[in-house]
């Protein structure tokens, strides 16, 4: 093994090629295999893993990217972070993990939330005063030795310290004013522990990734990176460290991590391209190496490898040594591109799934060390599939294009709600405390079958219909049964929400196993937006059509938003976000258009993932929210004032992106809020929010059944900030991950609650 790290990835997916982990891991948690069955797998994952990156000639293997669930809930029990209800539940140690993941009888689990402005979720630590940090858990050590009796010598990966403690939240019991950073010390010896035990054990280099220096950060938390990476670059006996800062520009911390003691710094030249800006913020690598992410770990596609070359030639001078890297990990990315047979050949022509990316890294290593020469053949192939995408006349449909460069302000502007409101209330007729629901109802296996079967040919078309009709008149009656104002036709038809609408539009590419983590064994398959987005006809009317046909309640015909489309999907990087946006708004406004001409008098648009692509530094926000409303708006504002436009929000904390949900123009807004006992309102009121809003009453994301006092009283607190006019009544999300019973008694005291307050208003 040499001292150089020449090309590396900074993590690879881990959840298996054919989800052999997932598998496993439900197994096991139904008690349906042993832990030793699960270990097993696990086993086979990782070793099948190392065999791929070593064999494809990476100069540096990363080694603890396996993960039972999550890589921040590793960190935290690794360094002994274990909350008394989980450690006093009596489990082994691989329970007692899965219990802070997943809940247990007595224990609710840690909170889970996005990492950075990525669909990952991970576990949130809880840091207290007396949390005791140790090197608790030696699994970065155990799996360095694996690897080597497999001959391959790796690059442990771990969260950073810093990173740590800052996606930490103090504990329960915590003091006020506590911060989880005010404990660096203490954690930097656990560290420093686990540094030296990988140096005994052989260990060369290691990764400690500090992400969270991609988004702003005060000088504080500047300072602890500085003092952390001094305290851990003073050790006397450890490995070689290599800090990995991603997901954009390391800013500030760009300096301070070059001028500590670390001996490489993994930099992402993809989102945070904007450091070569600044060269002057390079120059303390002079004798550092800089591990170039040049290789997109977030996207798809192929890399222009002449280009990144190019970019590599520049870094030449600036640093110690060049080595090639992703941006980030590959975590983020499916497998193996060869795995699709379904993908139309030339646009798979165009995509690196992460084997792929691996060669291109090992490509541009070649290259930086033998001369482009060396590796003239994969240049130019990589070259030829970059033009192909750019000339290729399946991405471009030109009344699409057109469409986009004839918008005019006005196509994104409704009337003033006031008119708006009349129009409404004239055309719905509507009790005050509406009653509503988020759109799905429980996805019953026999759903799932049936959606199967059509697609597998199993059942033809009509079967298919009178399958979907059924169902939907089957939801229709449940609703009138409860006495819901509005109502809707539950979403059978979907698998999801994002990849039902990309399954209909041209200019998308739907994968077999590119499968994605997104939580636990929880996997997605981003559908691919490869080109210009079109509809060919409408979606959603037949089902819709059909619903309202049932009733004479309105029924809300359900559409996903352009910015939560184009979050869930891997876009295209060849056109600013914003004209894709675009595109997406403009045939989901069709949409709109067809669903009111069938007669639907209320149509909701999801933009459940606004807040998730919020850019990570605030500079960015501006230009973001600009484009992501005005699509919104785009979207929803050809339709008549009498056609009344809900939203749906999946989140309770949105102080960073409130103005935005204002200027959405929305008439009524659903919003998490159960958890959080209706502070939302509060937050809206401050900056003038004056639309219809419907803070979720309960929590769908827990079986438990509310009683209708409890959300009587949610009511009840909720008029306090906004008169009954304007509030809605419904849960806090759709409700297709849950049962029927549940969900029947669950409506049956929303509803009741609505009635009872109703009759005291
Ligand atoms: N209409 C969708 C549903 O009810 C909304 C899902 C979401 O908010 N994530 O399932
Ligand atoms: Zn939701």
């Amino acid at each position: 093994m040499t001292s150089m790290i020449g090309s590396t990835v900074l993590g690879y997916p881990r959840i298996g090629p054919d989800r052999e982990l997932k598998r496993a891991l439900e197994s096991y948690w139904s008690g349906r295999s042993s832990e030793a069955e699960l270990r097993e797998e696990a086993r086979r994952v990782r070793t099948d893993t190392w065999r791929t990156l070593a064999d494809a000639g990476l100069d540096s293997v990363p080694g603890n990217t396996f993960s039972f669930y999550d890589q921040v809930l590793d960190t935290a029990v690794t360094f002994g972070a274990v909350p008394p209800r989980f450690s006093g539940l009596g489990l082994g140690p691989l329970d007692t993990y899965f219990a802070m993941a997943r809940g247990a009888d007595s224990a609710v689990p840690l909170e889970m939330t996005k990492w950075f402005d990525t669909n990952y979720h991970y576990l949130v630590p809880e840091i207290g005063p007396d949390t005791r940090f140790r090197l608790a858990d030696r699994t970065p050590v155990e799996q360095y030795r694996e690897a080597l009796e497999l001959g391959v010598a790796t690059r442990p990966v771990l969260v950073g310290p810093v990173t740590f403690l800052l996606l930490s939240k103090p504990a329960e019991q915590a003091p006020e004013g506590f911060r989880p950073l005010d404990r660096l010390e203490d954690v930097l010896d656990a560290y420093a522990e686990l540094l030296s035990e990988l140096r005994d054990a052989g260990v060369e280099w290691i990764q400690l990734d500090e992400p969270a220096f991609a988004a702003d950060r005060s000088e504080s938390e500047l300072d602890a990176l500085r003092a952390a990476y001094r305290r851990l670059g003073e050790l006397r006996e450890r490995p070689r460290l290599m800090a990995a800062g991603y997901f954009g520009d390391l800013g500030e911390g760009l300096g301070v991590l070059a001028s500590s003691p670390v001996e490489a710094l993994g930099l992402d030249l993809v989102a945070g391209r904007s450091a070569l800006e600044r060269p002057a913020a390079l120059y303390g690598l002079r004798d550092k190496t800089l591990v170039a992410g040049l290789v997109d770990g977030r996207n798809v596609w192929r890399t222009d490898l002449d280009a990144a070359l190019t970019t590599a030639a520049t870094l030449l001078g600036l640093a110690g040594e060049v080595a090639v890297g992703t941006s980030c990990s590959l975590l983020h990315v499916p497998y193996d591109v060869e795995a699709e047979s379904g993908i139309d050949p030339q646009v798979k022509s165009w995509l690196a799934f992460a084997r792929q990316k691996v060669d291109e890294v090992v490509t541009l290593g070649r290259a930086l060390r033998e001369g482009r020469d060396a590796v003239a053949g994969e240049l130019a192939a990589a070259s030829a599939a970059v033009a192909d995408r750019m000339r290729a006349e399946g991405v471009r449909n030109h009344r699409a294009q057109e469409r986009v460069a004839s918008l005019r302000p006005e196509h994104a502007r409704r009337t003033d709600y006031e008119a708006r409101r009349r129009a409404q209330e004239e055309s719905l007729r509507l009790p005050p405390l509406p009653t509503t629901t988020i759109g799905s109802f429980p996805q019953t296996a026999g759903v799932r079958e049936a959606r199967a079967a059509a697609r597998t040919g199993g059942i033809d078309r009509a079967a298919y219909i009178r399958r979907m009709r059924e169902e939907i008149a089957g939801v229709v009656e449940l609703q009138e049964r409860l006495g819901l104002d509005v109502l809707v036709h539950g979403e059978p038809e979907r698998n999801d929400m994002v990849q039902y609408f990309s399954e209909h539009m041209e200019g998308f590419a739907a994968t077999d196993q590119g499968w994605v983590q997104s939580y636990g064994s929880r996997c997605v398959r981003p559908p691919i937006l490869f080109g210009d987005v079109a509809r060919p006809e409408a979606i959603t009317v037949e089902w819709a059509e059909y619903a309202q046909s049932l009733t004479d309640k309105p029924v809300k015909g359900m559409l996903t938003g352009p910015v939560t489309i184009l979050a869930w999907s891997f876009v295209r990087d060849d056109q600013p976000l914003a004209d894709t946006a675009a595109q997406v708004a403009l045939a989901i406004r069709d949409e709109a258009g067809d669903l009111e001409a069938a007669g639907i008098r209320v149509v909701q648009v999801d933009e459940p993932a606004l807040r998730e692509l919020l850019p990570l530094r605030a500079d960015h926000r501006r230009q973001y929210l600009d484009w992501a409303v005005e699509a919104f708006r785009l979207a929803t504002s050809g339709v008549a004032d009498s056609t009344q436009i809900h939203t749906h929000l999946c989140y309770s904390e949105f102080g960073d992106v409130i103005d935005a949900i204002v200027a959405l123009d929305a008439d009524v807004t659903s919003i998490e809020a159960a958890r959080s006992r209706m502070e939302v309102l509060d937050d809206l009121n401050a900056v003038g929010f004056a639309r219809g809003v419907g803070p979720g009453v309960y929590d769908i994301h827990s079986p438990r059944v509310p009683e209708a006092e409890e959300v009587a009283d949610l009511l009840r607190a909720a008029l306090k900030a906004v008169p009954a006019q304007r509030l809605w009544v419904n849960p806090d999300c759709g409700l297709k991950t849950r049962g029927y019973a549940e969900v029947e008694s669950a409506l049956h005291s929303m509803v009741g609650a609505a009635a009872a307050v109703r009759r005291s208003l």
